[in-house]
């Protein structure tokens, strides 16, 4: 009875907020579990629920994974919103379900955000969990990385039926699989990068605490680690990338190794990072019996995700969306900025500190501007957000001229000014930046509201 009155008040206020024009999704679940508190552990039987967590990329892999699955032609649902926590993703289930609380889709693809992870994957019983990373991120709020890895490993501990995709080159990541009787399906890289490695927010033995050795790196943390004192070390995955063949401006071409068989690929986001995206999604995909083959195929066709490497265009000026919110996340972007962007290009810095950005902002010090700033095109610079003043000093330190940096606040105004200069445009927003600056482009471009 509960669920029944639960259902009908989200179901209700969903329907209201939409007349409305509003794409609330947090709030009908936020509501129906007052009234029924294990309306997720309900609703969720029966659905075989892919649960991807982890600090970056959650969002693309769960965007490529769905890819997968629809063109294999399974019938699912997805939290595309971006509400990741138990309410919002209560209301996905309700929204999926009949009013008796039957579920109307065989499959969910949800992203669940690392701190809420613990709590939503005891109910949900996920038949996939993946790990995307383990990064440091909003420090305010997640405090240390090992919190971030021991309330994931909370999550995990309560599902030991689910198959778990992790990194395996993130010794963070890949060591929730040590004392749980899971299945384990490994994602990596075999090969390295030539990406600045930045900082590394995990040099140390998770074991012992002695210094890892690396057989090779990709970025970050991540790569072929080892530890010399206790020989804690990555293991060989089941899906991996085995050569990138070409990062491009709009994509990257790989070959992928998916259980011993050899995939090319094309993958329709660019930069490096994507491919451990695509490796994760391959990696859950195939875990629900999706060919290998099909999978691979379908990496080509996910371009567009929501604020990630997102495509505009204002009055024939190409404007891409690169969301950054922390130091290895941004760092990333500015890999590709620097190393794949050809000609003249104008960088769009926007910097809140709402809480959903961190309050913190001094992150932005450990992140690598000065590559930008380090040969080749110097890009033009537009600074914005509440935090606009820190991030043009951050500029400055890294390298830029004084007055080569514009403070333009307003997202019509910003986004005027950034069109106006007729080259490429890349804007680099911290998420509540993102959320407005998007919804303005979407506004100009007539794009379709983000739940749809
Ligand atoms: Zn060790």
């Amino acid at each position: 009875m509960r669920l029944f009155l639960a259902l009908i008040l989200c179901k209700l206020i969903r329907l209201a907020l939409r007349l409305l024009g509003r794409g609330g999704t947090a709030l009908p679940g936020k509501a129906a579990l007052k009234i029924c508190p294990d309306m997720l552990g309900k609703l969720s039987k029966g659905v075989a629920t892919v649960l991807i967590t982890g600090t970056n990329g959650k969002t693309t892999t769960a965007r490529m994974t769905e890819q997968m699955i629809r063109d294999a032609g399974y019938s699912y649902f997805a939290n595309r919103s971006g509400s990741n926590l138990e309410r919002g993703i209560a209301a996905e289930f309700a929204a999926n379900s009949t009013i008796f609380g039957r579920p109307k889709r065989t499959y969910a693809i949800i992203e669940c955000d690392e701190a809420a992870f613990r709590t939503v994957a005891g109910k949900v019983a996920p038949r996939v969990i993946v790990v995307t990373n383990i990064f440091r991120d909003q420090l305010d709020r997640f405090g240390e990385v090992t919190r971030t890895l021991e309330s994931i490993r909370e999550g995990v501990k309560k599902a030991p039926e689910a198959v778990l995709c992790l990194n395996a080159d993130c010794s963070l990541t890949a060591s929730l699989a040590e004392g749980v009787p899971n299945t384990l399906r490994l994602f990596g890289m075999d090969v390295p990068l030539e990406e600045s490695a930045g900082v590394s927010d995990a040099p140390r033995c998770i074991r012992c605490g002695a210094e890892y050795a690396y057989s090779f790196r990709t970025f970050a943390h991540l790569g072929g680690f080892f530890c010399p004192d206790c020989g804690y070390a990555r293991q060989r995955p089941a899906v991996s990338i085995t050569a990138v063949r070409a990062f491009l401006p709009e994509g990257s071409e790989a070959d992928f190794m998916i259980d011993g068989a050899a995939y090319p690929a094309y993958v329709g986001l660019p930069a490096a990072y994507n491919l451990y995206n695509a490796a994760a999604a391959l990696a859950a995909a195939t875990a629900l019996g999706v060919p290998a083959q099909k999978a691979a195929g379908s990496l080509a066709d996910t371009r567009d995700v929501f604020g990630r490497m997102e495509s505009f265009e204002i009055n024939g000026v190409p404007i891409r969306m690169i969301l950054v919110k922390n130091p290895a996340g941004c760092d990333r972007a500015l890999d590709y900025l620097a190393g794949m962007i050809q000609g003249e290009y104008l960088a769009v810095f926007c910097l809140n500190d709402n809480v959903a950005d961190g309050t913190d902002v001094s992150w932005i010090w450990d992140s690598g501007f000065e590559r930008l700033f380090s040969g080749g095109t110097e890009p033009g610079l537009i600074v914005s957000g509440t935090r606009a003043e820190d991030m043009r000093l951050r500029l400055k330190y890294a390298g830029a001229r004084e007055d080569a940096v514009r403070i333009i606040q307003g997202d019509g105004a910003l986004i005027a000014a950034a069109a106006a200069g007729g080259v490429p445009v890349y804007i680099l927003p911290t998420y509540t930046a993102m959320l407005s600056i998007r919804s303005e482009l979407t506004r100009l471009c007539g794009g379709r509201k983000f739940w749809e």
